[in-house]
């Protein structure tokens, strides 16, 4: 509790581009249904801001907060995970599927195709066929972000130059 006190007296250091910040987030759709939620867990996420590695509506709420701030943001699905494209849906005979016999609706399994491995929600399982899903499985949702800034510090080179955070709740390598 000191410590806060301490950090009242100095100018708290903002999110901006190549800062790191840490935040916890709990995320519920609009029926108020959790989604996940970093406090389960127990590590905030750390992610370096303006690269890109948030989607849009999240990066836009964090800039210029504090460690410390709480706030709560509505993503609509244009700033989250894109809307739904149905041309996305198809049916794939099962033998394309590793592990086909065991499939059930609402799985997600992984389909290769010439442009590379995709993961893909499965529709429907027929005898020959499955229905699958490759739109992302929150795309087309309004998203709700219950959020918590821990700390926000620079950036090392180190971090710029990988273009993501070193140490807790970041990569480790
Ligand atoms: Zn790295």
């Amino acid at each position: 509790m000191l410590r806060a006190l301490f950090l009242l007296a100095e100018p708290a250091m903002q999110v901006a581009k190549d800062k790191v910040v840490l935040f916890h987030y709990t995320l519920t759709d609009d029926a108020g249904t959790q989604i996940d939620s970093s406090r389960e867990g127990g590590e905030p996420l750390a992610i370096l801001a303006g690269q890109g590695s948030l989607i849009a509506g999240v990066e836009k709420a964090l800039e210029g907060k504090s460690a410390g701030d709480k706030f709560q943001v509505t993503v609509p699905p244009e700033e989250g995970y894109g809307l739904r494209d149905e041309g996305r849906t198809q049916r794939v005979p099962k033998k394309y599927f590793q592990d086909g016999d065991k499939l059930k609706p609402g799985m997600v399994t992984v389909l290769r195709s010439q442009q590379g491995m995709h993961q893909v929600t499965v529709v429907k399982v027929g005898a020959t066929v499955i229905d699958i899903d490759a739109n992302h499985p929150l795309a087309g949702k309004t998203l709700n972000f219950d959020i918590e800034v821990t700390e926000v510090r620079d950036a090392s080179e180190e971090e710029i130059a990988h273009g993501h955070v070193h140490g807790p709740g970041g990569h480790h390598h």
